[in-house]
């Protein structure tokens, strides 16, 4: 039986964040907090601990807003500027509790990370504070357990990059930043309660490293998941609007939204804070 768990949206945005900077279209300048989009990241809330998945340019903010005291593990999908600028800010995590931080991701992701963040993996004198990051490589279809909970890398495609998604406590499903699911992912997804896919736009035009939302509600189609949700959502994505055109169980994510996962039950809420307020 597995372990009741929840999973925070702390950002559902693309790259560019929304608003984005010098634009002056309706969503960038909405009042509706669901059209404010961080970059994208989920933190997963156990009995026995807090994990991470990506760690972006507003991590601090989202975690002041999510009032996480603690971290027990990172995990990297992959190694663009979104979803890793923010590790520097990791340090604050190892003058809290004196542990380094340890993160997980595929090995092609932890070369890009040791690149970014050469001068935490080598003695730059006295002075100056660095993040203790201990950095672990995990392979696709390998399957490891943190904060009491199970998880199963897995691969994807983001234009001609591999991505690793993961598969929470056999019932949860992380895949952002996807352009094709190769079909022994799709096995591994095939049964989960709840499927998380990115789209970058909610119109059928496509993109070349990122689907579009027809695309994603085609995957979730065919997963058939009890609640299939969207993230990594452009400005393009005015949410009430896309919502209102989805089935009952497809929804948009956005930030502070909560999923929780117990016995049988899947429960939504939402944070009452989030990083648009923490600054
Ligand atoms: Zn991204
Ligand atoms: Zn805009
Ligand atoms: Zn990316």
């Amino acid at each position: 039986m597995a372990i009741p768990f929840s999973v925070t949206f702390l950002g559902t945005g693309t790259s560019t964040g929304t608003p984005m900077i010098a634009c002056g279209c309706a969503v960038c300048h909405s009042t509706d907090p669901r059209n404010r989009r961080t970059r994208p990241s989920v933190l997963i809330t156990t009995t026995q601990g807090r994990i991470l998945i990506d760690c972006g340019p507003e991590m601090r903010l989202q975690l002041l807003a999510a009032k996480t005291p603690s971290i027990d593990a990172v995990l990297l999908t992959h190694a663009h500027a979104d979803h890793i600028h923010g590790l520097d800010d990791l340090r604050q995590l190892t003058f809290a509790s004196g542990n380094p931080v340890d993160v997980y991701a595929s090995g092609q992701t932890l070369k890009r990370v040791m690149h970014v963040y050469d001068y935490c993996f080598k003695d730059t004198g006295p002075g100056g504070g660095k993040p203790q990051l201990h950095l672990y490589e995990i392979a696709y279809g390998q399957t490891i357990e943190l904060a009491g909970i199970t998880i199963m890398a897995t691969r994807h495609m983001h234009g001609t990059l591999d991505v690793t998604s993961y598969v929470i406590g056999d019932r949860f499903v992380y895949c952002t930043d996807v352009s094709l699911i190769p079909e022994e992912t799709m096995s591994e997804f095939a049964g989960k309660d709840v499927v998380v896919v990115g789209a970058v736009r909610p119109d059928s035009k496509p993109h070349a490293s990122h689907f579009v939302l027809p695309e994603a509600l085609d995957v979730l189609g065919r997963l058939a998941p009890r609640l299939g949700l969207i993230t990594h959502m452009s400005h393009s994505f005015e949410h009430a609007t896309v919502e209102a055109q989805l089935a009952k169980n497809r929804r948009l994510a956005f930030d502070g939204l909560i999923v929780s996962l117990s016995d049988d039950q899947i429960t939504l809420s939402s944070s009452p804070d989030s990083a648009h307020d923490c600054r």
